[in-house]
């Protein structure tokens, strides 16, 4: 699917923008410090985010093909939120009503599905092996935490920095120098992994650290100054890192 949807972009004349991958790129010098962002990094938020909608709005839909394409359409328009269940339900013919009991259907099922990416575990224990490790998070403590909770990995990091707990949100350099201090290590010797283009890539380089970027879904870098390196997987992570074979 992902060399389809490369296909695609391709056959539109998009040109790609050429970012070094974590493939074929060694990380020199190597880092001292590895920096994780948690959602659709360390955990797959996007697959949970599209159980959650389709649960919410599963009620609402007498036909799977219905249902399937309203999932999708709410995904696309938005990760996160819940303000755009109404317009697209009125689509299939759902009323007010039917969009508050699938909005509060979404909201008391936060965590529906929400698990590591299977090679999540396997990279902290191999990085903690050359380096020191910890994580920054944006969002509200009350949601984070719990995530943290569930996934069961708050004993593997010696610091993680929640946003909303630190008050200071990414992109602020603020909350990377803060990780930094934390850790004791220079932003030159550091390094952070990260899926937004918005929030992680602009603030590290901010920092003054080296920026990777993990793009799951194959698509063209769509920010400004591009990261430093761009892998599919934390198994490039580990390859970029010559700790893979
Ligand atoms: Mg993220």
């Amino acid at each position: 699917m992902k060399d389809a949807r490369r296909g695609a972009l391709m056959t539109q004349g998009i040109e790609r923008l050429e970012i070094p991958r974590g493939y074929n790129t060694r990380l020199d010098p190597m880092p001292r410090l590895i920096l994780f962002d948690l959602d659709n990094t360390l955990c797959d938020h996007a697959t949970s985010r599209s159980l959650r909608v389709r649960h919410a709005f599963a009620p609402f839909f007498a036909n799977e093909t219905d249902l399937g394409q309203a999932v999708q359409e709410a995904v696309t328009r938005s990760m996160e939120g819940t303000t755009h269940f109404p317009g697209i339900l009125e689509q299939y013919g759902a009323d007010a009503n039917a969009a508050e009991a699938a909005r509060e259907r979404y909201v008391s099922d936060r965590y529906r599905g929400l698990e590591l990416y299977s090679d999540a575990l396997h990279t902290i224990e191999k990085v903690k092996q050359v380096a020191s490790i910890g994580m920054i998070t944006n969002g509200p403590t009350d949601i984070q935490q719990p995530k943290i909770d569930l996934l069961q990995i708050e004993h593997l990091f010696p610091f993680i920095l929640i946003s909303e707990s630190v008050g200071i949100w990414k992109p602020d350099p603020a909350i990377f120098h803060m990780a930094l201090e934390k850790a004791g290590i220079a932003a030159e010797d550091a390094i952070y992994v990260g899926d937004s283009p918005v929030a992680d890539v602009p603030g590290a380089k901010a920092a003054g650290m080296r920026s990777v970027w993990i793009n799951c879904a194959g698509i063209n870098w769509p920010g400004d100054e591009p990261p430093d390196i761009e892998i599919r997987d934390l198994n490039e992570l580990l390859l970029s890192l010559g700790l893979a074979p």
